[in-house]
């Protein structure tokens, strides 16, 4: 069926927005300046971290409904009263094997996959989320963009493939390290950007049904030299906090029993470094912290973080030759898309039922160019 919609969702982990210039990304401003861009990005949830993100992108609904509330691990936390390590949640790729269609998923974070349960699927790279021996990884033990370039492409010459998820870590991994402004991140998101010119490339021959978007899980902002932030610490916070566990930019906390919330909120969000807050549900409280600023954590990262409401933004391109292309890129200029949108917009694409998200149809109102 060659006028059958196919989806290549492809996400470029923590990429630096600010790199998205015809400069430094010719593949990615082509593809954008065709099909279209949103010029100030689009949006995440908080924490802008990883797993919510990518929780929100697949499944359409905010990481509050997804339970994936962090990217940060810790018994009794995580999984525990700040959100679980694996959502039970489908996945628009979940959804799309079930409704008979051919789903596929290639991830550089293995880990992703669990939190996901992509590791469940019939066809996925690393499968059942298990790197392969002497695969090449990242310096945060992740499959480098290079190790993952050969199954991406593999995967985007599949016309048999309705809907294809590739995710590339590498780049949050060498911002991090680097910083988002730095020579190594830049040659990073270079190599990465040629990556996708070559599953643009691979897409070809089926180029006229083909949808293609290009997205980001979150920003990266330039850590500053500054104190990391306990939110136990200090004597007007004395008592207040039960348990907390951070994430980059952002730290969810516990209120210990008893405690007036308000004053909590006061005494919290006073505190030297954190910039506001959001209120989730009775005593538990998401803190974010000031441009530069991170949250105390036995690895913090060395130039590089993300978290709070400064870097909760993505790349938002789309491309391809399916005449739903237009109709996206205009929805995509015109107003932010926010992470949770994509999986709506997709299901209309592949004509899937997506009865729980929360996340806006882009094609609303033009369902003529959608499957369903
Ligand atoms: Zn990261």
């Amino acid at each position: 069926m060659a006028d059958t919609p196919r989806v290549v969702l492809i996400a470029l982990d923590g990429f630096p927005l600010r790199s998205f210039r015809p400069a430094i990304t010719p593949n990615l401003w082509r593809l954008g300046q065709a099909g279209g861009y949103c010029p100030e990005g689009g949006r995440s949830g908080l924490p802008s971290t990883t797993y919510p993100g990518f929780a929100s992108l697949l499944t359409g609904l905010s990481s509050g409904a997804t339970g994936v509330r962090t990217t940060a691990r810790r018994p009794g936390a995580v999984p525990g009263w700040a959100g679980t390590d694996r959502t039970t949640t489908p996945t628009i790729v979940h959804l799309a094997g079930a409704a008979g269609l051919r789903a596929a998923v290639v991830t550089g974070d293995h880990e992703l996959q669990k939190v996901l349960a992509l590791d469940e699927l019939e066809r996925a790279w690393p499968p059942r989320a298990i790197v392969p021996a002497g695969t090449e990884l990242d310096a945060h033990g992740y499959p480098t963009n290079a190790a993952v370039r050969g199954h991406a492409l593999e995967a985007a010459a599949d016309a048999s493939l309705d809907l294809l998820f590739v995710q590339f870590n590498e780049t949050d991994t060498v911002g991090h390290d680097s910083g988002p402004s730095a020579p190594a991140t830049e040659a990073c998101v270079r190599a990465a950007d040629a990556i996708v010119g070559e599953i643009v490339q691979a897409i070809e021959p089926d180029w006229d049904r083909t949808v293609v978007i290009v997205t980001s899980d979150h920003d990266m902002a330039r850590r500053l030299p500054l104190p990391s932030i306990d939110p136990t610490q200090g004597f007007d916070v004395a008592g207040l906090v039960d348990d907390w566990i951070a994430d980059g930019c952002a730290a969810w906390v516990r209120l210990a029993r008893g405690v007036d919330p308000h004053l909590a909120i006061n005494r919290l969000s006073a505190l030297e470094g954190v910039e506001g807050w959001r209120w989730r549900e009775p005593a538990t409280l998401l803190l974010l912290a000031a441009p530069g600023r991170v949250f105390a954590s036995p690895s913090i990262p060395l130039a590089g973080i993300h978290g709070s409401a400064g870097t909760a933004r993505t790349l938002a391109v789309v491309g391809g030759g399916h005449p739903a292309v237009s109709n996206i890129g205009r929805a995509i200029e015109e107003r932010s898309p926010r992470l949770q949108d994509w999986a709506p917009t997709i299901a209309c694409l592949l004509g899937i039922d997506l009865p729980l998200a929360e996340g806006l149809n882009m094609l609303e109102g033009c369902e003529a160019t959608c499957s369903g």
